[in-house]
Protein backbone atom coordinates (compact mmCIF):
# COMPACT_ATOMS: atom_id res chain seq x y z
CA UNK A 1 0.00 0.00 0.00
CA UNK A 2 1.27 3.08 -0.39
CA UNK A 3 1.97 5.47 2.33
CA UNK A 4 0.59 8.59 0.52
CA UNK A 5 -2.62 6.86 0.36
CA UNK A 6 -2.97 7.56 3.92
CA UNK A 7 -2.93 10.44 5.82
CA UNK A 8 -0.29 11.25 7.94
CA UNK A 9 -2.36 13.17 10.24
CA UNK A 10 -2.17 10.27 12.57
CA UNK A 11 -2.33 11.05 16.66
CA UNK A 12 0.34 10.17 18.41
CA UNK A 13 -0.64 9.12 21.96
CA UNK A 14 2.34 8.80 24.65
CA UNK A 15 2.09 5.13 26.53
CA UNK A 16 0.63 6.21 29.65
CA UNK A 17 -2.13 8.55 27.95
CA UNK A 18 -3.71 6.65 25.77
CA UNK A 19 -7.52 7.77 25.98
CA UNK A 20 -10.49 5.75 25.20
CA UNK A 21 -12.51 8.48 24.23
CA UNK A 22 -10.95 11.33 22.62
CA UNK A 23 -12.07 14.63 23.97
CA UNK A 24 -14.64 16.65 21.06
CA UNK A 25 -16.01 13.35 19.51
CA UNK A 26 -19.49 13.34 20.18
CA UNK A 27 -19.81 9.52 19.17
CA UNK A 28 -17.21 8.45 20.78
CA UNK A 29 -19.13 6.67 23.98
CA UNK A 30 -19.94 4.67 21.61
CA UNK A 31 -17.45 3.08 19.41
CA UNK A 32 -15.36 0.69 20.61
CA UNK A 33 -11.63 0.85 20.68
CA UNK A 34 -9.44 -2.00 18.92
CA UNK A 35 -5.74 -2.49 18.70
CA UNK A 36 -3.16 -2.85 15.95
CA UNK A 37 0.52 -4.34 16.69
CA UNK A 38 2.77 -3.58 13.59
CA UNK A 39 1.91 -0.42 11.88
CA UNK A 40 2.99 -1.87 8.07
CA UNK A 41 1.23 -2.52 5.11
CA UNK A 42 -1.34 -4.95 6.41
CA UNK A 43 -1.85 -3.15 9.66
CA UNK A 44 -2.64 0.19 8.16
CA UNK A 45 -4.75 -0.89 5.72
CA UNK A 46 -6.54 -3.04 8.18
CA UNK A 47 -6.80 0.34 10.41
CA UNK A 48 -8.18 2.29 7.51
CA UNK A 49 -11.10 -0.14 7.02
CA UNK A 50 -11.55 -0.41 10.45
CA UNK A 51 -11.71 3.27 11.34
CA UNK A 52 -14.04 3.67 8.22
CA UNK A 53 -16.30 1.14 9.48
CA UNK A 54 -16.92 3.53 12.79
CA UNK A 55 -13.92 1.59 15.13
CA UNK A 56 -11.23 3.16 17.00
CA UNK A 57 -8.05 2.18 16.60
CA UNK A 58 -5.08 2.26 18.63
CA UNK A 59 -1.27 1.09 17.21
CA UNK A 60 0.96 -0.86 19.05
CA UNK A 61 4.20 -0.11 17.57
CA UNK A 62 8.13 0.11 18.39
CA UNK A 63 8.30 3.42 17.23
CA UNK A 64 5.50 4.83 18.22
CA UNK A 65 7.16 8.45 17.68
CA UNK A 66 8.44 7.97 14.04
CA UNK A 67 6.61 5.37 12.10
CA UNK A 68 5.28 5.55 8.47
CA UNK A 69 2.20 7.75 8.47
CA UNK A 70 -1.17 5.88 9.87
CA UNK A 71 -4.62 6.42 9.19
CA UNK A 72 -6.79 9.75 9.55
CA UNK A 73 -7.87 9.48 13.23
CA UNK A 74 -5.42 6.83 14.56
CA UNK A 75 -3.30 6.56 17.51
CA UNK A 76 -0.08 5.35 18.74
CA UNK A 77 1.29 4.50 21.25
CA UNK A 78 4.14 1.46 22.84
CA UNK A 79 2.63 -2.33 22.74
CA UNK A 80 2.26 -2.71 25.92
CA UNK A 81 0.01 0.16 26.71
CA UNK A 82 -1.87 -0.39 23.52
CA UNK A 83 -2.74 -3.98 24.59
CA UNK A 84 -3.79 -2.47 28.01
CA UNK A 85 -6.33 -0.63 25.99
CA UNK A 86 -8.34 -3.08 24.29
CA UNK A 87 -9.68 -6.31 24.05
CA UNK A 88 -9.51 -7.10 20.60
CA UNK A 89 -6.27 -7.12 19.30
CA UNK A 90 -4.94 -7.37 15.78
CA UNK A 91 -0.75 -9.21 15.57
CA UNK A 92 0.10 -7.63 12.27
CA UNK A 93 3.33 -9.16 12.53
CA UNK A 94 5.76 -11.40 10.80
CA UNK A 95 5.78 -14.85 12.77
CA UNK A 96 9.98 -14.25 12.78
CA UNK A 97 9.41 -11.57 15.33
CA UNK A 98 6.68 -12.63 17.36
CA UNK A 99 9.20 -13.18 20.44
CA UNK A 100 8.72 -10.09 21.60
CA UNK A 101 5.45 -10.60 22.61
CA UNK A 102 6.01 -12.60 25.43
CA UNK A 103 7.54 -10.15 27.12
CA UNK A 104 3.56 -8.90 27.12
CA UNK A 105 2.12 -11.52 28.48
CA UNK A 106 0.79 -9.89 31.63
CA UNK A 107 -0.72 -7.24 29.38
CA UNK A 108 -2.19 -9.55 27.34
CA UNK A 109 -3.93 -12.56 29.18
CA UNK A 110 -7.58 -12.56 30.90
CA UNK A 111 -10.23 -11.74 27.89
CA UNK A 112 -7.91 -10.74 25.28
CA UNK A 113 -8.35 -11.86 22.10
CA UNK A 114 -5.44 -11.92 19.89
CA UNK A 115 -5.78 -12.73 15.80
CA UNK A 116 -3.33 -13.87 14.06
CA UNK A 117 -3.08 -12.47 10.45
CA UNK A 118 0.14 -14.06 9.49
CA UNK A 119 1.24 -16.01 6.70
CA UNK A 120 4.74 -17.82 6.13
CA UNK A 121 6.26 -18.15 2.30
CA UNK A 122 6.69 -21.40 1.89
CA UNK A 123 4.57 -24.53 3.54
CA UNK A 124 5.73 -26.59 6.41
CA UNK A 125 8.34 -23.81 7.06
CA UNK A 126 7.69 -24.15 11.43
CA UNK A 127 6.32 -27.25 12.84
CA UNK A 128 3.26 -25.42 13.83
CA UNK A 129 1.02 -23.20 13.29
CA UNK A 130 2.46 -19.28 13.61
CA UNK A 131 -1.42 -19.29 15.51
CA UNK A 132 -0.64 -21.63 17.65
CA UNK A 133 2.48 -20.90 18.16
CA UNK A 134 1.18 -17.34 19.16
CA UNK A 135 -1.16 -19.12 21.82
CA UNK A 136 1.90 -21.15 23.25
CA UNK A 137 3.70 -17.85 23.59
CA UNK A 138 0.39 -15.92 25.01
CA UNK A 139 -1.58 -19.45 26.86
CA UNK A 140 -3.18 -16.76 28.78
CA UNK A 141 -5.38 -15.12 25.98
CA UNK A 142 -7.16 -16.30 23.29
CA UNK A 143 -6.01 -16.46 20.20
CA UNK A 144 -8.56 -16.48 16.84
CA UNK A 145 -6.99 -16.80 13.02
CA UNK A 146 -8.45 -14.79 10.88
CA UNK A 147 -8.05 -11.97 7.81
CA UNK A 148 -4.59 -13.94 6.80
CA UNK A 149 -6.28 -15.16 3.18
CA UNK A 150 -7.02 -11.28 2.58
CA UNK A 151 -4.37 -8.97 1.17
CA UNK A 152 -3.52 -5.35 2.03
CA UNK A 153 -4.03 -4.11 -1.39
CA UNK A 154 -8.04 -6.07 -1.14
CA UNK A 155 -8.60 -4.78 2.29
CA UNK A 156 -8.12 -1.10 0.98
CA UNK A 157 -10.70 -2.24 -1.45
CA UNK A 158 -13.23 -3.77 0.52
CA UNK A 159 -15.60 -6.65 -0.19
CA UNK A 160 -16.47 -4.80 -3.30
CA UNK A 161 -13.57 -6.90 -4.67
CA UNK A 162 -13.13 -10.56 -5.31
CA UNK A 163 -12.11 -10.80 -1.43
CA UNK A 164 -15.36 -11.14 0.03
CA UNK A 165 -14.81 -14.10 2.56
CA UNK A 166 -13.12 -14.42 6.09
CA UNK A 167 -11.78 -17.54 7.05
CA UNK A 168 -11.55 -17.86 10.66
CA UNK A 169 -10.74 -20.50 13.16
CA UNK A 170 -9.96 -20.51 17.27
CA UNK A 171 -10.45 -22.46 20.68
CA UNK A 172 -12.67 -20.25 21.98
CA UNK A 173 -16.52 -19.57 20.59
CA UNK A 174 -16.67 -16.28 22.06
CA UNK A 175 -13.77 -14.88 20.91
CA UNK A 176 -14.69 -16.28 17.34
CA UNK A 177 -17.82 -14.30 17.36
CA UNK A 178 -15.90 -10.64 18.98
CA UNK A 179 -13.94 -11.39 15.67
CA UNK A 180 -16.69 -12.57 13.36
CA UNK A 181 -18.75 -9.23 14.78
CA UNK A 182 -16.03 -6.85 13.65
CA UNK A 183 -15.13 -8.73 9.75
CA UNK A 184 -19.37 -8.56 9.80
CA UNK A 185 -19.22 -4.91 10.32
CA UNK A 186 -16.54 -4.46 7.34
CA UNK A 187 -18.47 -5.97 5.06
CA UNK A 188 -16.96 -9.31 4.50
CA UNK A 189 -18.64 -12.99 5.01
CA UNK A 190 -17.51 -15.12 7.71
CA UNK A 191 -16.73 -18.92 7.41
CA UNK A 192 -15.76 -20.51 10.48
CA UNK A 193 -12.86 -23.63 10.27
CA UNK A 194 -13.40 -24.66 13.83
CA UNK A 195 -10.86 -24.87 16.42
CA UNK A 196 -7.24 -23.61 16.35
CA UNK A 197 -5.95 -26.94 14.86
CA UNK A 198 -7.23 -25.24 11.28
CA UNK A 199 -5.09 -22.51 11.57
CA UNK A 200 -2.19 -24.38 8.87
CA UNK A 201 -5.11 -25.05 6.71
CA UNK A 202 -5.68 -21.45 6.40
CA UNK A 203 -1.72 -20.60 6.69
CA UNK A 204 -1.17 -22.92 3.59
CA UNK A 205 -4.57 -21.71 1.99
CA UNK A 206 -2.63 -17.61 0.32
CA UNK A 207 0.30 -19.88 -1.08
CA UNK A 208 -1.63 -22.03 -3.30
CA UNK A 209 -1.24 -21.64 -7.02
CA UNK A 210 -4.48 -22.87 -8.65
CA UNK A 211 -3.95 -26.07 -7.34
CA UNK A 212 -6.88 -27.57 -8.75
CA UNK A 213 -5.33 -26.37 -12.79
CA UNK A 214 -1.59 -27.79 -12.20
CA UNK A 215 -2.42 -31.74 -13.63
CA UNK A 216 -5.32 -30.31 -16.25
CA UNK A 217 -2.29 -27.61 -17.85
CA UNK A 218 0.25 -30.39 -17.64
CA UNK A 219 -2.01 -32.69 -19.85
CA UNK A 220 -2.82 -29.86 -22.27
CA UNK A 221 0.78 -28.68 -22.81
CA UNK A 222 1.76 -32.64 -23.10
CA UNK A 223 -0.96 -33.55 -25.47
CA UNK A 224 -0.29 -29.94 -27.49
CA UNK A 225 4.06 -30.88 -27.42
CA UNK A 226 2.86 -34.61 -28.34
CA UNK A 227 0.43 -34.30 -31.37
CA UNK A 228 2.60 -31.50 -32.82
CA UNK A 229 5.57 -33.38 -32.65
CA UNK A 230 3.44 -36.73 -34.77
CA UNK A 231 1.43 -34.34 -37.01
CA UNK A 232 5.06 -32.18 -38.29
CA UNK A 233 7.03 -35.78 -38.14
CA UNK A 234 3.77 -37.20 -40.34
CA UNK A 235 2.95 -34.24 -43.01
CA UNK A 236 6.05 -32.17 -43.11
CA UNK A 237 9.07 -34.41 -42.98
CA UNK A 238 7.38 -37.50 -44.46
CA UNK A 239 6.86 -35.49 -47.31
CA UNK A 240 10.18 -33.89 -47.00
CA UNK A 241 11.68 -36.92 -47.18
CA UNK A 242 9.68 -38.75 -49.87
CA UNK A 243 8.80 -36.17 -52.64
CA UNK A 244 11.73 -33.76 -51.21
CA UNK A 245 8.72 -31.22 -51.43
CA UNK A 246 9.33 -28.43 -48.61
CA UNK A 247 5.28 -27.79 -46.74
CA UNK A 248 6.65 -26.70 -43.57
CA UNK A 249 4.35 -23.61 -43.88
CA UNK A 250 1.70 -25.61 -43.24
CA UNK A 251 2.85 -25.65 -39.67
CA UNK A 252 1.21 -22.60 -38.70
CA UNK A 253 -2.11 -22.67 -39.52
CA UNK A 254 -3.16 -26.69 -41.16
CA UNK A 255 -1.03 -28.10 -38.50
CA UNK A 256 -2.15 -26.70 -35.72
CA UNK A 257 -5.74 -26.85 -36.16
CA UNK A 258 -5.11 -30.36 -36.58
CA UNK A 259 -3.96 -30.07 -32.75
CA UNK A 260 -6.38 -28.03 -31.42
CA UNK A 261 -8.83 -29.96 -32.24
CA UNK A 262 -7.91 -33.32 -30.99
CA UNK A 263 -6.52 -31.94 -27.69
CA UNK A 264 -10.09 -30.65 -27.05
CA UNK A 265 -11.50 -34.30 -28.07
CA UNK A 266 -9.38 -36.05 -26.00
CA UNK A 267 -9.57 -33.60 -23.14
CA UNK A 268 -13.62 -33.31 -23.08
CA UNK A 269 -13.70 -37.05 -22.66
CA UNK A 270 -10.92 -37.10 -20.01
CA UNK A 271 -13.68 -35.41 -18.30
CA UNK A 272 -16.10 -37.74 -18.88
CA UNK A 273 -14.26 -40.92 -18.21
CA UNK A 274 -13.18 -41.11 -14.36
CA UNK A 275 -17.38 -40.68 -14.16
CA UNK A 276 -17.47 -43.71 -16.24
CA UNK A 277 -14.48 -45.67 -14.20
CA UNK A 278 -16.01 -44.62 -10.91
CA UNK A 279 -19.34 -46.27 -11.96
CA UNK A 280 -17.75 -49.65 -12.97
CA UNK A 281 -15.55 -49.64 -9.77
CA UNK A 282 -18.87 -49.50 -7.56
CA UNK A 283 -20.45 -52.26 -10.01
CA UNK A 284 -17.49 -54.12 -9.16
CA UNK A 285 -17.21 -53.33 -5.90
CA UNK A 286 -20.71 -54.06 -5.17
CA UNK A 287 -21.35 -50.84 -2.74
CA UNK A 288 -20.59 -47.36 -3.38
CA UNK A 289 -18.79 -47.17 0.42
CA UNK A 290 -15.44 -47.93 -0.40
CA UNK A 291 -13.10 -44.75 -0.85
CA UNK A 292 -12.19 -44.48 -4.62
CA UNK A 293 -8.06 -44.21 -4.92
CA UNK A 294 -6.94 -41.15 -4.66
CA UNK A 295 -5.62 -40.78 -7.83
CA UNK A 296 -9.59 -41.20 -9.37
CA UNK A 297 -10.51 -38.50 -6.35
CA UNK A 298 -8.11 -36.22 -7.85
CA UNK A 299 -8.89 -36.58 -10.88
CA UNK A 300 -12.71 -36.03 -10.70
CA UNK A 301 -11.97 -33.15 -8.66
CA UNK A 302 -9.86 -31.48 -12.13
CA UNK A 303 -12.90 -32.01 -14.48
CA UNK A 304 -14.00 -28.39 -14.36
CA UNK A 305 -10.80 -27.10 -15.35
CA UNK A 306 -10.36 -30.21 -17.90
CA UNK A 307 -13.33 -28.83 -19.52
CA UNK A 308 -12.93 -25.32 -19.71
CA UNK A 309 -9.56 -26.14 -21.14
CA UNK A 310 -10.78 -28.56 -23.95
CA UNK A 311 -13.61 -25.81 -24.40
CA UNK A 312 -10.37 -23.26 -24.84
CA UNK A 313 -9.28 -25.83 -27.51
CA UNK A 314 -11.92 -25.93 -29.38
CA UNK A 315 -12.24 -22.28 -29.63
CA UNK A 316 -9.08 -22.11 -31.25
CA UNK A 317 -10.19 -24.61 -34.06
CA UNK A 318 -13.41 -22.62 -34.48
CA UNK A 319 -11.23 -19.25 -34.96
CA UNK A 320 -8.66 -21.29 -36.95
CA UNK A 321 -11.36 -22.78 -39.07
CA UNK A 322 -12.68 -19.14 -40.17
CA UNK A 323 -9.56 -18.29 -41.50
CA UNK A 324 -9.33 -20.82 -43.90
CA UNK A 325 -10.67 -18.51 -46.89
CA UNK A 326 -8.92 -16.06 -46.85
CA UNK A 327 -5.10 -18.09 -46.44
CA UNK A 328 -2.96 -17.62 -49.37
CA UNK A 329 -2.40 -21.29 -50.27
CA UNK A 330 -6.29 -21.87 -50.00
CA UNK A 331 -6.92 -19.24 -52.57
CA UNK A 332 -4.02 -20.50 -54.73
CA UNK A 333 -4.96 -23.87 -54.73
CA UNK A 334 -8.74 -23.02 -55.72
CA UNK A 335 -7.40 -20.42 -58.63
CA UNK A 336 -4.72 -23.37 -59.64
CA UNK A 337 -7.95 -25.61 -60.03
CA UNK A 338 -9.96 -23.68 -61.59
CA UNK A 339 -7.57 -22.16 -63.82
CA UNK A 340 -6.41 -25.94 -65.24
CA UNK A 341 -9.74 -27.37 -65.39
CA UNK A 342 -11.23 -24.15 -67.23
CA UNK A 343 -7.71 -24.71 -69.52
CA UNK A 344 -8.88 -28.30 -69.96
CA UNK A 345 -12.45 -27.26 -70.81
CA UNK A 346 -13.17 -29.85 -68.23
CA UNK A 347 -16.78 -29.52 -66.03
CA UNK A 348 -17.47 -30.86 -62.79
CA UNK A 349 -20.54 -32.83 -61.41
CA UNK A 350 -21.60 -32.07 -57.88
CA UNK A 351 -21.06 -34.92 -55.92
CA UNK A 352 -24.11 -35.80 -53.64
CA UNK A 353 -22.32 -37.94 -51.22
CA UNK A 354 -19.91 -35.44 -50.52
CA UNK A 355 -21.62 -32.56 -50.07
CA UNK A 356 -23.87 -34.44 -47.56
CA UNK A 357 -20.74 -35.91 -45.74
CA UNK A 358 -19.26 -32.25 -45.64
CA UNK A 359 -22.95 -30.54 -44.43
CA UNK A 360 -22.91 -33.14 -41.87
CA UNK A 361 -19.64 -32.91 -40.77
CA UNK A 362 -20.16 -29.37 -40.34
CA UNK A 363 -23.13 -29.34 -38.58
CA UNK A 364 -22.25 -31.83 -36.01
CA UNK A 365 -19.74 -29.88 -35.51
CA UNK A 366 -21.44 -26.73 -34.90
CA UNK A 367 -23.89 -28.64 -32.54
CA UNK A 368 -21.09 -29.62 -30.63
CA UNK A 369 -19.29 -26.34 -30.28
CA UNK A 370 -22.58 -25.11 -28.91
CA UNK A 371 -23.12 -27.77 -26.72
CA UNK A 372 -19.76 -27.15 -25.21
CA UNK A 373 -20.32 -23.44 -24.74
CA UNK A 374 -23.51 -24.22 -23.02
CA UNK A 375 -21.32 -26.55 -20.31
CA UNK A 376 -18.54 -23.69 -20.39
CA UNK A 377 -21.34 -21.46 -19.40
CA UNK A 378 -23.06 -23.48 -16.53
CA UNK A 379 -20.16 -24.45 -14.94
CA UNK A 380 -19.43 -20.28 -14.16
CA UNK A 381 -20.17 -20.54 -10.20
CA UNK A 382 -22.33 -17.31 -10.93
CA UNK A 383 -24.73 -19.36 -13.35
CA UNK A 384 -24.26 -23.08 -11.58
CA UNK A 385 -25.35 -21.32 -8.50
CA UNK A 386 -28.72 -20.70 -10.53
CA UNK A 387 -29.20 -23.70 -11.12
CA UNK A 388 -31.17 -26.77 -9.34
CA UNK A 389 -28.88 -29.52 -8.84
CA UNK A 390 -31.04 -31.30 -11.18
CA UNK A 391 -30.61 -28.70 -13.86
CA UNK A 392 -27.10 -28.82 -13.12
CA UNK A 393 -26.56 -32.31 -13.46
CA UNK A 394 -28.43 -32.62 -16.45
CA UNK A 395 -26.76 -30.32 -18.47
CA UNK A 396 -23.24 -31.22 -17.46
CA UNK A 397 -23.79 -34.79 -17.23
CA UNK A 398 -26.63 -35.39 -20.33
CA UNK A 399 -25.94 -32.87 -22.63
CA UNK A 400 -22.45 -33.31 -21.75
CA UNK A 401 -21.92 -37.01 -23.01
CA UNK A 402 -24.44 -35.61 -26.26
CA UNK A 403 -21.18 -32.84 -26.27
CA UNK A 404 -18.57 -35.80 -26.55
CA UNK A 405 -21.18 -37.72 -29.15
CA UNK A 406 -21.40 -35.23 -31.18
CA UNK A 407 -17.86 -34.21 -31.55
CA UNK A 408 -16.15 -37.44 -31.85
CA UNK A 409 -19.21 -37.85 -34.88
CA UNK A 410 -17.69 -34.97 -36.40
CA UNK A 411 -13.66 -36.87 -36.11
CA UNK A 412 -15.34 -39.82 -37.63
CA UNK A 413 -17.12 -37.67 -40.57
CA UNK A 414 -13.99 -35.97 -41.27
CA UNK A 415 -12.07 -39.46 -40.91
CA UNK A 416 -14.95 -40.83 -43.45
CA UNK A 417 -13.10 -43.99 -45.49
CA UNK A 418 -9.70 -42.90 -45.44
CA UNK A 419 -10.18 -45.38 -42.16
CA UNK A 420 -9.77 -48.15 -44.49
CA UNK A 421 -7.26 -46.52 -46.98
CA UNK A 422 -3.65 -47.75 -46.11
CA UNK A 423 -2.14 -44.78 -47.85
CA UNK A 424 -3.22 -43.01 -45.01
CA UNK A 425 -1.17 -45.27 -42.68
CA UNK A 426 2.58 -42.77 -43.44
CA UNK A 427 5.51 -44.68 -41.95
CA UNK A 428 2.62 -47.47 -40.56
CA UNK A 429 1.43 -44.72 -38.43
CA UNK A 430 -2.27 -43.69 -38.45
CA UNK A 431 -3.40 -40.35 -38.89
CA UNK A 432 -3.81 -38.52 -35.86
CA UNK A 433 -7.30 -37.73 -35.62
CA UNK A 434 -7.85 -41.53 -35.63
CA UNK A 435 -5.56 -41.69 -32.54
CA UNK A 436 -7.36 -39.01 -30.68
CA UNK A 437 -10.72 -41.04 -31.63
CA UNK A 438 -9.77 -44.06 -29.37
CA UNK A 439 -10.55 -42.02 -25.84
CA UNK A 440 -13.69 -40.85 -26.53
CA UNK A 441 -15.02 -43.75 -28.23
CA UNK A 442 -14.17 -46.04 -25.37
CA UNK A 443 -16.05 -43.44 -23.03
CA UNK A 444 -19.45 -43.67 -25.08
CA UNK A 445 -19.11 -47.16 -25.30
CA UNK A 446 -18.63 -47.73 -21.68
CA UNK A 447 -21.19 -45.46 -21.15
CA UNK A 448 -23.86 -46.95 -23.50
CA UNK A 449 -23.18 -50.79 -21.16
CA UNK A 450 -23.76 -48.25 -18.04
CA UNK A 451 -27.31 -47.29 -19.81
CA UNK A 452 -28.26 -50.75 -20.26
CA UNK A 453 -31.14 -51.48 -18.23
CA UNK A 454 -29.56 -54.24 -16.52
CA UNK A 455 -26.45 -52.74 -15.52
CA UNK A 456 -28.17 -48.83 -14.87
CA UNK A 457 -30.28 -50.92 -12.18
CA UNK A 458 -27.80 -52.00 -10.26
CA UNK A 459 -25.49 -48.97 -10.48
CA UNK A 460 -28.92 -47.23 -9.14
CA UNK A 461 -29.36 -49.76 -5.93
CA UNK A 462 -25.93 -49.56 -5.31
CA UNK A 463 -25.83 -45.45 -5.49
CA UNK A 464 -29.02 -45.53 -3.14
CA UNK A 465 -27.01 -47.69 -0.58
CA UNK A 466 -27.02 -51.26 -1.43
CA UNK A 467 -24.69 -53.39 -0.21
CA UNK A 468 -23.82 -56.94 -2.09
CA UNK A 469 -21.61 -57.76 0.47
CA UNK A 470 -24.54 -57.08 3.22
CA UNK A 471 -26.48 -60.61 3.00
CA UNK A 472 -29.30 -59.52 5.36
CA UNK A 473 -29.77 -56.13 3.58
CA UNK A 474 -29.72 -58.07 0.71
CA UNK A 475 -32.57 -60.57 1.27
CA UNK A 476 -34.38 -57.30 3.01
CA UNK A 477 -33.61 -55.76 -0.38
CA UNK A 478 -35.53 -58.33 -2.56
CA UNK A 479 -38.18 -58.48 -0.49
CA UNK A 480 -38.93 -54.87 -0.96
CA UNK A 481 -38.84 -54.97 -5.09
P1 LIG B 1 5.29 -5.20 7.03
O1 LIG B 1 4.81 -4.15 6.10
O2 LIG B 1 6.68 -5.65 6.96
O3 LIG B 1 4.96 -4.72 8.50
C1 LIG B 1 5.27 -5.49 9.63
C2 LIG B 1 5.30 -4.63 10.84
O4 LIG B 1 5.75 -5.43 11.92
C3 LIG B 1 6.30 -3.47 10.73
O5 LIG B 1 5.72 -2.35 10.15
C4 LIG B 1 6.68 -3.23 12.17
O6 LIG B 1 5.75 -2.32 12.79
C5 LIG B 1 6.47 -4.60 12.83
N1 LIG B 1 7.79 -5.21 13.08
C6 LIG B 1 8.79 -5.39 12.20
N2 LIG B 1 9.85 -5.96 12.81
C7 LIG B 1 9.51 -6.14 14.10
C8 LIG B 1 10.18 -6.68 15.21
N3 LIG B 1 11.43 -7.16 15.15
N4 LIG B 1 9.52 -6.71 16.39
C9 LIG B 1 8.26 -6.24 16.47
N5 LIG B 1 7.57 -5.69 15.45
C10 LIG B 1 8.19 -5.67 14.27
O7 LIG B 1 4.39 -6.50 6.87
P2 LIG B 1 2.86 -6.60 6.46
O8 LIG B 1 2.78 -6.79 5.02
O9 LIG B 1 2.07 -5.51 7.09
O10 LIG B 1 2.45 -7.98 7.14
C11 LIG B 1 2.18 -8.07 8.51
C12 LIG B 1 1.56 -9.42 8.82
O11 LIG B 1 0.37 -9.53 8.04
C13 LIG B 1 2.46 -10.57 8.40
O12 LIG B 1 2.37 -11.61 9.35
C14 LIG B 1 1.87 -11.03 7.09
O13 LIG B 1 2.08 -12.40 6.87
C15 LIG B 1 0.41 -10.75 7.30
N6 LIG B 1 -0.31 -10.53 6.04
C16 LIG B 1 0.09 -9.56 5.18
C17 LIG B 1 -0.62 -9.39 3.99
C18 LIG B 1 -0.24 -8.31 3.01
O14 LIG B 1 -0.88 -8.21 1.96
N7 LIG B 1 0.72 -7.48 3.30
C19 LIG B 1 -1.68 -10.23 3.69
C20 LIG B 1 -2.07 -11.22 4.60
C21 LIG B 1 -1.37 -11.36 5.78
P3 LIG B 1 6.30 -1.21 13.82
O15 LIG B 1 7.48 -0.56 13.14
O16 LIG B 1 5.14 -0.29 13.99
O17 LIG B 1 6.68 -1.92 15.08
Amino acid sequence: MSADRLSNMSKEVKPESVSLCPLGTAAAPEQELLCIFGTGDFGRSLGQRLLQTGYKIVYGSRRPHSCAPLPQGAQVTSHAAAAQSATLVFVCIHREHYDFLETLAPQLKGKKVLVDVSNNLKKDLYPEANAEYLQRLIPGAHVVKAFNTLSAWGLQNGPSDASRQVYLCGNSAEAKQGVATVATKLGFTVLDRGSLSAARELEDFPLQLFPEWRLPLRLAIGLTAFFFFYVVMRDVVYTYVGQGKDISFRIMVSMANKVFPIVSLIMLSLCYLPGVIAAFLQLYRGTKYKRFPDWLDRWMLCRKQLGLLALGFAFLHVLYTLIIPIRHYVRFKIAASTISKFKANQTMELDNTLAWRTDSYFSVGILGFGLYVLLGITSLPSVSNALSWREFSFIQSKLGYLTLFFCTFHTYLYGWNKFLSPSYYKWYTPPAYMLCLVVPTVVIVLKLLILLPCVDRSLTRIRRGWERTDPEDDSKNLLLT
